[in-house]
């Protein structure tokens, strides 16, 4: 068996950059699986149209922040594909506000999808990966995860968290061949940033030495790389995609 990924797993798959991820790894020829919670149209819609020009795309509805629901989705994609090659962790959410008004709840809810889902998953993979002796996982971070940003005390301490845990995990399973990275995308179109004023936005941009947000397509194609026999010596890395942001 190569060492190329064939069956890979996006969380978060029906929009922004894991919609983007999705309609990547359908075109580099894997068999993907990926996840939403709250669009089943959208999910329906994206692996209808990908399907129709002869990929193989199904949706699960998987709340990444639920252990039940990842180690069942796990066992989904090996029941249905008989493996699991790449692992993406790409679901997130933002809950932002300054620390005196951010609520208990606003903090737990973004550490448990986007630090503590990501830990279910890993786990829940890792023990086909190991037996597999190949694997990769990719974990969506960001730039806040390095730097910090002002009124994100909870998604960037969460970013933060998940690079002690990409650098940790491919420590661990670097003997068995699995590979464990970390994407940092800067500022990237999609609903999440949406949120932000037009001012919030061209404070953003100015501040980037390329003066221009990231594509959905930008941050997909270096995930596509990591997932690729190229990226076969990579494991354990924080790889900025911000347009020279974080330098
Ligand atoms: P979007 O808000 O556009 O999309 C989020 C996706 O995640 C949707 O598909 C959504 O599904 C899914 N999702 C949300 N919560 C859960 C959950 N609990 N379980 C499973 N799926 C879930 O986000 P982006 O595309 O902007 O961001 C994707 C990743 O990239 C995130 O981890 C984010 O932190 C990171 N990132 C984004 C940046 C940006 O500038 N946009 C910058 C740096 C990092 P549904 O449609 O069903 O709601």
């Amino acid at each position: 068996m190569a060492d190329t990924p064939t069956v890979v797993l996006v969380t978060g798959g029906t929009r922004g950059i894991g919609e983007a991820i999705v309609r990547r790894c359908a075109a580099d020829g894997y068999v993907v699986h990926a996840t939403y919670v709250s669009s089943p149209e959208r999910a329906e819609a994206l692996a209808a149209e990908l399907n129709g020009q002869g990929a193989s795309v199904t949706f699960h509805r998987s709340d990444a922040s639920q252990e039940d629901q990842a180690n069942a989705l796990i066992d989904a994609v090996v029941e249905h594909s008989g493996r699991i090659d790449g692992l993406i962790n790409n679901a997130g959410i933002t809950r932002d506000g300054l620390i005196l008004r951010m609520s208990t709840a606003d903090w737990n809810d973004v550490i448990q999808t986007n630090l503590t889902g990501v830990f279910y998953l890993c786990r829940a993979a890792t023990k086909t990966m190991m037996r597999q002796r190949t694997g990769r996982i990719v974990n969506m971070g960001s730039i806040v995860g390095l730097g910090g940003n002002a009124g994100q005390v909870n998604y960037s301490a969460a970013k933060a968290g998940l690079v002690g845990l990409t650098r940790s995990l491919a420590r661990e399973l670097a003997s068995r061949n699995v590979l464990v990275n970390c994407v940092a995308p800067g500022y990237v179109e999609t609903d999440m940033t949406e949120k932000l004023t037009a001012e919030q936005r061209a404070a953003f941009t100015d501040s980037i030495p390329l003066k221009r947000g990231a594509s959905a397509d930008e941050i997909a194609g270096v995930v596509s790389f990591l997932l690729s026999d190229d990226a076969s010596y990579i494991t354990g890395q924080v790889i900025n995609v911000d347009g020279g942001l974080a330098m």
